[in-house]
């Protein structure tokens, strides 16, 4: 399987090595696989028999042929390792057949465990395959700092180092321990005076600035969902919920008759991506629903058609995760949406660095808005439903689990009580994409201190206790000079991110 770039020829192709250590590819695109095969409706019955492991395993190897499937079933044995059993548990709410993919099992509590943890473990494994040292540059809203920094040092791989930023003050205190609390020499945190993505542009600049990133023995890899791997690894868990909720309702899997509706608490689209690839390889899926929060980019984009740049500061809400302005797998969508005509995304993306916005053509809005909707839901929105769900079904919704639950409610799904096949709306699986241990704040706000108490005695996961303990480090601080733009600023913190990389030397 060769690998292209959403904004390229087919003629250049890439190899999977290739395209995960590249991040984007060389024209600015992203990378996407050449091609994506149907899988037969037998094959899915014998997915439907697999451990979580087995099934990651089978899909990958489908999309990764420059590894032996023997090597890939041991990343993902590696990657899983830590997770709890069962690693991803589809529950149903009942009885309002609202099914919930909890995607938090893994060992930092979110779902970015599933897919960068595999990620990682192949860099490791090309790492050594090279004897190549390989520095990791990563942007997180919260989540995925966290859980690359755990599987680097999961990894065991000496050649893997990372540097890590945040946004000051807009992650969750249990987040911020998540990373300040990690002592290596191999491991850089740092917090930045801007918010959300404000760090994409400094990264995607370094990156792709080849005579830096790939100088010596030393290579800088961006992993955040723009690099392939990770769309590529979270497929499993779309595959997995279907196959749980088809089970679950004793359909055959593969039925094209019966389509599973999605809702997933979205910001940088590296799920959605991952969503509509597995619909892709022939998962029925219906209708997938972006849910988002007061940052209302994929709202606007979904419903109008029109993409801009931010024009408003990013707005600090409760489910800070999806605080993102400028989600970077959009690319992606629109060239699966256009029937992956890269000479129109290289336009629409040269228009939008021109011009700061595109206004996407009716005939495409039409295309886009038979697979997809997107609900916008605000904190108190998100507070409300966090208190009907803990009423309602004794379940205990994290802030952006909380965001999709509300969507789907206001999209109908909760009006539905049997699970039947010939209704209007489909049955739905929402996923849950972190736990609630990592969001005191936002549940404290939403539920008052006596349920957050009663959380933390008797659902608060004791792994999760270890990190509360521990003694934190000071990060290292990008400051924003007020009398500057934020691009200026950006300049600046992606010298100060150069020099740390460099500064990495023999790590
Ligand atoms: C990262 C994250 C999201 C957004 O996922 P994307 O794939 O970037 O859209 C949603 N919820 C949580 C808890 C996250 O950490």
């Amino acid at each position: 399987m060769k690998y292209v770039s959403t904004r390229g020829s087919k003629e250049e192709s890439y190899t999977f090595e290739e395209a995960i250590l590249g991040g984007y590819a060389p024209d600015g695109g992203l990378f996407v696989p050449e091609d994506i095969s149907h899988v037969e409706q037998n094959v899915l019955v014998t997915w439907a028999a697999m451990t979580y492991l087995d099934l990651a395993t089978e899909i990958l190897s489908r999309f990764v042929t420059d590894v032996p499937k023997s090597a890939i079933h041991r990343i993902c044995e590696k990657a899983y390792e830590s997770f709890d059993e069962p690693i991803l548990p589809v529950v149903e709410l009942k009885p309002k057949s609202i099914f919930v993919a909890e995607l938090f099992h893994g060992p930092t509590f979110c779902f970015k465990d599933l897919g960068l943890r595999i990620l990682i473990n192949f860099l490791a494994y090309f790492a050594q395959k090279r004897n190549q040292r390989i520095s990791l540059l990563v942007a997180t809203t919260g989540d995925t700092g966290p859980a690359a920094v755990k599987a680097v040092e999961d990894s065991g791989c000496d050649l893997l180092s990372i540097l890590v930023h945040y946004p000051k003050g807009q992650i969750s205190d249990f987040q911020r321990k998540q990373l300040t609390t990690v002592d290596s020499k191999r491991v850089k945190i740092v917090e930045f005076a801007g918010t959300g993505d404000d760090m994409d542009t400094p990264i995607k600049n370094i990156i792709s600035d080849k005579t830096f990133s790939n100088t010596g023995d030393r290579l800088l890899c961006g992993i955040n969902s723009f690099n392939i791997g990770r769309p590529l690894a979270q497929m499993t868990h779309f595959v997995w919920s279907y196959l749980r909720v088809v089970e679950s309702l004793g359909i055959k899997p593969g039925d094209p008759e019966f389509e599973l509706d999605i809702v997933i608490p979205t910001g940088a689209m590296g799920n959605l991506t991952s969503c509509h690839m597995a619909k892709e390889i022939g998962i029925p899926f219906g209708i997938i629903t972006a849910a988002v929060n007061e940052n209302d980019f994929t709202n606007v984009a979904f419903s109008t058609g029109l993409i801009s740049k931010p024009v408003t500061p990013m707005k600090m809400t409760l489910s800070e995760a999806i605080n993102i302005q400028l989600p970077y797998n959009l690319e992606r969508i629109l060239y699966y949406l256009s029937g992956k005509r890269s000479d129109l995304v290289k336009v629409w993306y040269h228009t939008l660095e021109e011009k700061d916005k595109i206004q996407l053509e009716q005939k495409w809005l039409i295309q886009l808005q038979m697979t997809y909707r997107s609900v916008k839901v605000t904190d108190d929105e998100l507070c409300s439903m966090s208190r009907e769900v803990l009423d309602l079904f004794g379940y205990w919704a994290d802030p952006h689990t909380g965001v999709a639950l509300q969507a789907a409610k206001k999209l109908g799904y909760f009006a539905q009580t049997t699970p039947t096949t010939n209704r209007e709306l489909n049955v739905t699986v929402v996923m849950a994409t972190a736990s609630p241990c990592k969001f005191q704040s936002a549940v404290t706000t939403a539920l008052g201190d006596d349920k957050w108490r009663e959380y933390e005695t008797k659902w608060f996961p004791r792994r999760g206790l270890d990190i509360l303990g521990k003694e934190e480090i000071t990060p290292i601080y990008y400051a924003a000079a007020p009398n500057q733009s934020l691009k200026e600023n950006q300049y600046t913190w992606e010298q100060r991110a150069r020099d740390i990389i460099a500064s990495f030397g023999e790590c």
